[in-house]
Formats: C-alpha cells, sequence, structure tokens
C-alpha cells in the first residue's frame, strides 16, 4: 500500500512542483509587468502635465499682450492667466537679457529686481539650445522649495526669460491623483537620487532617496529591501526633464495574486493527496480482504485436492487389490470345481487322495497368496514399525517380477534385465513392505517407457549397504521436478493413472528399515532409483 501511495505521491509531486515553479515565475512577471504599465501610464501623463505648464508659459511669452517692459499690473494678469490653468502655479517673472527680474507677480515681491544671472538654472537655460527648461526642486532665494519652468525668446537679437514657479506641494497632490493600484507609491527623484516630488509620510523633499535608477536606462523594475519589507520598484525616466519616476508597491501586494494561487495550490494539494490516499487505502484494504478470502478458498480447493487425490489414491488401490485377489479366488473356485468332479462317481476320474491332495495344493497357494496381498494392503495403511525378518532381497524383486509384472510388461515389449550379485546377502527387512517399494519403483519404471524399451534391476554390496537399482530406458524426469517427485500426491501422469504416492510411500517404507532411495534421472534418457538398506542381519544391534 506504501509502494502504491509513493508511486502515485511522487509524479504527482513532481509534476506540482513543475507547474507552481512555471506558474510562480509567470506570476512573478506579471506582478513586475503590472507595476511597470503603471509607472509607464504615470510618467505619460506627468510629462503631459509639465508640457501644458511649458505651453501655457509660452503661450503668454508669445502673446499679443505681452510687453518687453511690464508694469505690476501686466504681471498680475500673466499671473492671473497661468493660475486660471493650473493651481500649481506660484509666481511669474520676467528676466531682462541681462538675467535681471524686472517684472514679477506672486507671494514674493522681494524677488523683483533680482539678478537671476549666476542662477544654475538661468545659466543652463542660456547654454542649451532648446528654448524653455524645467529646473530640478530647489531652494533659491524664497528658501522653499519649488521648481521653476522659463521660457527663452530672442527679440531684437537680446535674449528675454519669462519664468514661473510651480508649488512642489501641488505637483504632489496632482501626482496622488493620477496614482492607482493597492498601495502604489509614486515619487519622482532627480539623477543624483534626490526626492522632486514626494509623499510626506515617505520622505523629505530633496533629502536622497533609497533608489537611483541607472539613469542611462530607459526603464526597469527592481526588488529592494526598506526596513526589512522587500519592495518591488519600476522607475522610468520622464521626457520632459531629467526626473526619474519611481512606482513602488510592497512585493506581498504585488504578488497578492501568486500567493493566493500558491495558498490554492497547496490547499489542492492536500485535498488531493487526501483523498487518493484515502482511496488507496479503502481499494487495498478491500483487495486485501478480498485475496484473503481468495486464499482461504484456495487453501480449501488444496484441502479438496488432497482430499481427492487420495479418493482417487484408495480408487487405484482397490481395483489393483481387486484384481489381485480375484485371481487367487478363481483358481479357489475353479479348484473347488475340479475336487467336486474328481469326487463325481458320475465322472469316473480318479479321486484318489494324491490326486485330491494335488488340486488342495492349488487351493492352499492361491488362498495364501490372497493373504498375502491383504497384509501389503494393510502394511501400506499402517504407520507401525516394520515386521523384520531376514529377507533375500532377490527373491522379493523375482516374487513381484514373476508374478503380474513380467506378463505386463511383455505385453508392452518391454524387457527386463536381472543384474544381481549373488554376495547380496540376506538382510533385516520387511520383506512385504519391501515388495511393495520394489512394485512402486517397477511400476513407475514401466510407465515411463513408450514403446519398447528395458528395465535393468540390479543389487550390489557397498559400505555395509544393499542397493538395489531400478533402471529404466523411459522418458526421465524433468529437472525441474526432481525435487518433488517424493511429495506426496506429486504425479505427473493422467487422472486415474498416478495418484502420487508411489514415491512416498515407498520412502517412508524405506527411511522406516533405516535405509534411503536416490534418484537419478537424465530428461530423455532415463532414470534410475537406487534403494540403499543396511546389511544388518538377525543378532546385529
Ligand atoms: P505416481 O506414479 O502415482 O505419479 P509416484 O510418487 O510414484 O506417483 O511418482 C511421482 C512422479 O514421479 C511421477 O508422476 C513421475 O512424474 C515421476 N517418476 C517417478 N518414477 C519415474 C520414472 N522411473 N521415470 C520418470 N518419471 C518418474
Amino acid at each position: 500500500m506504501a509502494g502504491l501511495f509513493i508511486g502515485f505521491l511522487i509524479p504527482h509531486a513532481l509534476l506540482s512542483a513543475y507547474f507552481h515553479l512555471q506558474f510562480h515565475s509567470t506570476l512573478k512577471k506579471s506582478g513586475k509587468l503590472s507595476l511597470s504599465a503603471i509607472a509607464e501610464s504615470q510618467k505619460n501623463t506627468i510629462d503631459l502635465f509639465l508640457q501644458e505648464r511649458v505651453v501655457n508659459l509660452f503661450n503668454l511669452f508669445h502673446s499679443r499682450e505681452f510687453t518687453l517692459e511690464p508694469d505690476s499690473q501686466n504681471m498680475e494678469n500673466y499671473l492671473g492667466n497661468l493660475r486660471q490653468t493650473n493651481d500649481a502655479f506660484v509666481d511669474v517673472g520676467f528676466l531682462n537679457d541681462r538675467g535681471v527680474q524686472t517684472g514679477y507677480a506672486g507671494p514674493f515681491p522681494a524677488l523683483l529686481g533680482k539678478d537671476y544671472s549666476n542662477e544654475v538654472w538661468f545659466k543652463t537655460l542660456m547654454g542649451q539650445s532648446e528654448d524653455y527648461l524645467i529646473s530640478d526642486i530647489y531652494l533659491g532665494f524664497r528658501n522653499k522649495p519649488h521648481f521653476t519652468i522659463a521660457i527663452r525668446q530672442s527679440i531684437d537679437g537680446r535674449r528675454y526669460v519669462m519664468r514661473s514657479t510651480l508649488d512642489p506641494d501641488k505637483f504632489y497632490m496632482f501626482l496622488r491623483s493620477i496614482s492607482h493600484g493597492k498601495d502604489v507609491d509614486s515619487t519622482l527623484v532627480n539623477r543624483k537620487g534626490y526626492f522632486q516630488v514626494v509623499d510626506p509620510g515617505k520622505g523629505n523633499l530633496l533629502a536622497l532617496s533609497d533608489v537611483t535608477p541607472e539613469s542611462d536606462s530607459g526603464a526597469g523594475v527592481m526588488e529592494i529591501d526598506r526596513n526589512g519589507e522587500p519592495i518591488l520598484t519600476a522607475y522610468t525616466w520622464l521626457k520632459e526633464t531629467p526626473w526619474a519616476l519611481l512606482v513602488s508597491q510592497p512585493l506581498s501586494v504585488a504578488h497578492a495574486d501568486m500567493y493566493r494561487a500558491r495558498q490554492v495550490l497547496i490547499a489542492s494539494l492536500v485535498v488531493i493527496i487526501l483523498s487518493i490516499g484515502a482511496i488507496i487505502y479503502y481499494t487495498t484494504r478491500k483487495l486485501m480482504v478480498r485475496a484473503q478470502a481468495t486464499a482461504e478458498k484456495g487453501l480449501t480447493l488444496q484441502h479438496q485436492l488432497i482430499h481427492a487425490s487420495k479418493l482417487a489414491a484408495i480408487g487405484e488401490l482397490s481395483t489393483g487389490i481387486a484384481h489381485e485377489i480375484n485371481n487367487p479366488l478363481a483358481i479357489i473356485i475353479a479348484t473347488t470345481g475340479v475336487i467336486k468332479d474328481l469326487l463325481n462317481p458320475d465322472f469316473h476320474l480318479d479321486a484318489s487322495p494324491e490326486a485330491i491332495g494335488k488340486e488342495l495344493a492349488i487351493i492352499d497357494s492361491a488362498a495364501f497368496r490372497a493373504k498375502r496381498i491383504t497384509h501389503q494392503l494393510l502394511d501400506l495403511g499402517r504407520k507401525s514399525q516394520p515386521a523384520m525378518v531376514q529377507s533375500d532381497v532377490h527373491a522379493i524383486l523375482d516374487d513381484v517380477l514373476g508374478g503380474l509384472k513380467e506378463r505386463e510388461f511383455q505385453k508392452k515389449n518391454i524387457e527386463i534385465i536381472r543384474n544381481y550379485d549373488p554376495d547380496v546377502p540376506a538382510i533385516l527387512i520387511d520383506p512385504d513392505a519391501m515388495r511393495q517399494v520394489f512394485l512402486n519403483l517397477l511400476n513407475n519404471a514401466g510407465d515411463a517407457i513408450e514403446g519398447p524399451g528395458t528395465i535393468t534391476v540390479t543389487s550390489g554390496l557397498a559400505d555395509g549397504f544393499v542397493r538395489v537399482t531400478v533402471k529404466d530406458s523411459g522418458e526421465g524426469i524433468e529437472p525441474e521436478y526432481m525435487k518433488r517427485i517424493f511429495d506426496p500426491f506429486f504425479t505427473t501422469k493422467d487422472v486415474g493413472k498416478g495418484t502420487g504416492l508411489g514415491l512416498s510411500v515407498s520412502r517412508n517404507i524405506v527411511e522406516l528399515m533405516g535405509g534411503r532411495i536416490d534418484a537419478l534421472s537424465v530428461k530423455g534418457a532415463g532414470s534410475s532409483f537406487t534403494v540403499s538398506l543396511p546389511a544388518r542381519v538377525s543378532g546385529d544391534n
């Protein structure tokens, strides 16, 4: 079950991990892309805002009402015009060709008459080809952060400047108004990384920002750490002025979709694993219960088979018994008939005691034969100690061969070769049981031979054992069966022909007498079974 579960889990986990990684990187990319898109759209809006402010001032400078010597009323009108377009305009000033502010309107009247010729923005505007400039945020004469939009105009070879300052707070409000996206925070920094526009809660104007984007790369996204919190920051440079717009969003918000997707994925993974685990568990249990039932059934079947084999064995045995007993009985019946005929005076036969005695001897022999068979049967069934008698092994072999067997083998064209060693002594064995053993071996040998063949019965004495080998020229035994041939009920013979008991019973018998049976066989070249019996004679211990 564990194997099944692991087998399911590993590919599933690998697949989930793979999809998770793919999904993770896609969502991460999409988080960056969406922040970049926000930054790009804000940048365009800011650029547009600044362009509009430049145009406002430009239009004023080039309007018909414009005069090279504006009085304060003129200037107030200009400022009114500008503030009508946007309230970020704080003041307006006109600078003559020497850089002196000769006209001014706004909240810092002290600026009238100020010489701007040494101011950075003024020098830059005079030195560049472009006729307008948007300055960085600076403190200037008024000592208050502001930035300036200035327009240059040449009239009759002299260069005049119209300038207006813008309120960074208003600019910030404008930036706020165009910011969208959850927890998105937008700021503007100059080339050196100083805040130009910033949320007062996030930083101070003109303070150094913790992010300074590279000024030569147009736009990008980076991950920064702000007080231990990872922040995703997209940056892009404005077109109108060298300020970078920084749009930041906490990573947890930018990747919220990813985190949610991960949670859903993990939850579904857990649910899938649990349900598949449960299915595997219940299915395996069901299968195990079924397998157990089948095994029990199999066991019953095996018992039934053994029982059937036993019945078959008994059946075959009974047929054999009937046959073996019928013969002497038939002889007895026939011989009694002969005696009756001898004693019938009508037949005038020789009823002398000698003649009758001869017939009685036949009856006697047949009766003994029947008695011996029943003994044999009893021996087979009995598990008791064998009745050991000093016996001649050759005589027992001849007895078995000489009876039914020889005739049967002749019919099958099987030649019996006796290869007896005359030095084999009479030994202590149970002769009837041994008869049974030899009969089994000879039966098997005969069954193994198809068509003409030979069975060689060899005896010998070696190492204190009398050995009798029954060798046949039959079909031999499959090597994989060699280990099983002595097992009770192992048979390769057709149903009704073999019971698989012969060798197991024979081995039992021989072992009870202190001996053993060994088998040798070459498939296709015959088999030989050797019975080794201790060469004990009566009087031995
Ligand atoms: P059975 O003769 O009823 O099958 P046995 O126990 O006597 O039972 O023999 C078991 C099996 O051993 C036989 O079915 C047969 O396959 C194999 N066997 C025994 N003797 C021989 C032999 N002489 N030649 C080939 N196979 C044999």
